[in-house]
């Protein structure tokens, strides 16, 4: 009899709204235009989302100027782009689409907002990651990114002076806490965000994950190595008490061995990984050990962004 496995299935979890639209986007186009159509940058952060669509005639490329056929529609990704890719897009004479997701344009308006206000403006994210590079690209003047408490504590900014901050998207829940409590012990008038930054998503889906992860010996986050939220979900299963979390970057090449020793397993999906990669991790499961399945769900999910009327046909 094959070994007895208990998996502790995260809900929710996989493709959050802004991914669905972006990726809907791409296919729209595809439609509407015919092939090739350009996308900046990775439309979202997952090698088979965009092989599969390389398979059905988008050309990813990481800036405008490698676009060959300049005639051809290009799409910016869901991350958001500085204010000079469109403009540069603009001078191109280039047909673009912008699939930021509606909830980081958000915190692009955010921006836009407190620094029409004369406000310096504190963005807490990682550096280099294309949702930070697009946020500090809205306003000409300044934006003071930390990543973590010790960055806040360096800033070079007046402790008297008003100031804003807004945050990435796809951060730690937690991390992120105490980054805002070190800005306030700072600062003594520090403006907030109207809503919080961090996204629907991205907290359900480390909600979902800090429910199970103390029933887990190995917890398994199928993602990739540049998605924040991916890296996030990994942290969060090991802080909340899973023996082990790794990302699951290519399920095919996961090592079955791992789970010579164990007995609980918690898997999840993060906001940019289709729900078929979990399917295809559960059935090779299925295929070698006996499976008793527990599927929690934290919170049910009904969010839809639309896809702009120009890409419909
Ligand atoms: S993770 Fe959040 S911000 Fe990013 S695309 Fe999804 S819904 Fe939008």
């Amino acid at each position: 009899m094959s070994k007895k496995l208990n998996i502790y299935l995260a809900g929710p979890r996989g493709f959050c709204a802004g991914v669905d639209r972006a990726i809907e986007m791409v296919k729209e186009a595809l439609k509407k235009y015919g092939q090739p159509v350009y996308v900046r940058h990775e439309i979202v952060h997952n090698k088979y989302v965009v092989e599969n669509l390389k398979s059905e005639g988008a050309i990813f490329v990481e800036e405008l100027n490698e676009i060959k056929d300049k005639s051809r529609p290009v799409i910016f990704s869901a991350h958001g782009v500085p204010k000079a890719v469109p403009e540069e897009a603009l001078k191109l004479n280039l047909l673009y689409f912008d699939a930021t997701c509606p909830l980081v344009s958000k915190i692009h308006k955010e921006v836009e907002h407190f620094d029409k206000k004369d406000l310096p403006v504190i963005l807490i994210g990682h550096r280099n990651h294309p949702e930070v590079i697009g946020t500090m690209g809205q306003i000409k003047n300044e934006i003071y990114l930390v990543e973590n408490v010790e960055d806040v504590k360096n800033l070079p900014l007046d402790k008297e002076k008003k100031i804003a901050y807004v945050t990435q998207t796809t951060l730690s829940v937690d991390d992120t806490k105490d980054i805002i409590k070190e800005i306030k012990n700072n600062f003594i008038n520090v403006i907030e965000p109207k809503k919080n930054d961090i996204c629907y998503a991205t907290t359900n889906r480390q909600e979902a994950v800090k429910k199970i992860a103390s029933n887990c010996d190995y917890f398994l986050v199928i993602g990739a190595s540049n998605s924040s939220n991916s890296l996030r979900l990994v942290e969060v299963a090991k802080n909340y008490g899973s023996k082990k979390a790794i990302l699951v970057e290519d399920v095919d090449s996961i090592n079955l061995n791992i789970f010579e020793n164990i007995e609980n397993i918690g898997i999840t999906a993060s906001a940019s990984s289709p729900e078929i990669l979990v399917k295809k991790l559960l059935d090779k499961l299925k295929n070698n050990f006996d499976l008793n399945i527990n599927e929690a769900h934290y919170q049910k999910e009904n969010i839809y962004f639309k896809v702009p009327d120009s890409l419909k046909n």
